[in-house]
């Protein structure tokens, strides 16, 4: 439902937060965090209000990051609990993934993973593509690489934004069917399913066209389709206030 990313100096966990809570409007049953430090992923997630991630986050905090993903989820696939709560991993917690939207061939691909013998933890069409991204990664791609070939073979409406513990520094994401923005900082980066996820911090955006691909890092932000060719997003201020 709501969907924030950063990348900068800041602590990414609390930019994260602080941008669900911009986004709490829009309603969620379960929030979650993901932060990728010294080369190993967080993942903490909650069903119900923010308050009860905030309140596991205070008993059990987070290694400060640069980089984190945060979710606000309105559960589709699953009934809303902690672990269908989003961000979800695959196996090797080495992906973490959030997901705006419906996955409308999951069953198809769920089939082909658990027929290879893998694992799944929660009922989420969200939890399928995790686990492809991360036998992406796991095969010698890297995550945009791995995001492309993903987004090739799924069907329906997405935003997707993902972290690798393996490539840190870094946040892709891409969407077909579901808004996308690019916050754009000086040293930093920010993604929201709106503007107000990053409106305190930047006025100055991108926003994704439909199969589009982005690459942030703290100083670039390259956008590309889902075969990795370089197109426009279209860059506009943010005028109005919230
Ligand atoms: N389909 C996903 C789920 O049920 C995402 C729902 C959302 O957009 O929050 O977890």
């Amino acid at each position: 439902c709501g969907i924030v990313g950063y990348v900068g100096p800041q602590s990414a966990q609390d930019t994260v937060i602080d941008g669900l809570r911009r986004l709490e409007y829009r309603g969620y049953d379960s929030a979650g965090v993901a932060v990728v430090h010294e080369g190993a992923l967080s993942v903490e997630k909650r069903a119900g209000k923010l308050a009860n991630l905030e309140k596991a986050l205070g008993e059990r905090p987070m290694p400060v990051a640069e980089v984190g993903i945060g979710h606000t989820r309105w559960a589709t696939h699953g009934p809303p609990n902690d672990v269908n709560a989003h961000p979800h991993t695959g196996p090797g917690r080495r992906v973490a993934l959030v997901h705006n939207g419906i996955i409308e061939n999951f069953l198809d691909l769920r089939a082909r993973l658990e027929a290879d013998d893998h694992e799944l933890l929660s009922d989420t069409d969200t939890e399928i593509v995790a686990q492809l991204l991360e036998l992406q990664v796991q095969s010698g791609e890297d995550l945009t690489t791995a995001m492309q070939r993903v987004c090739q073979k799924l069907d329906g409406a997405f935003t997707l934004v993902a972290i690798d513990a393996e490539e840190p520094g870094k946040v892709v994401a891409a969407r077909r069917n579901s808004p996308l923005v690019v916050g754009l900082g000086e040293g930093e980066n920010f993604l929201g399913s709106d503007v107000a996820a990053f409106i305190e911090h930047t006025r100055e955006a991108l926003e994704l066209g439909q199969d589009q691909i982005v690459v942030m890092t703290r100083d670039a932000v390259e956008v590309t389709d889902f075969w990795g060719r370089a197109v426009q997003a279209r860059r506009f201020h943010v005028d109005w206030d919230l």
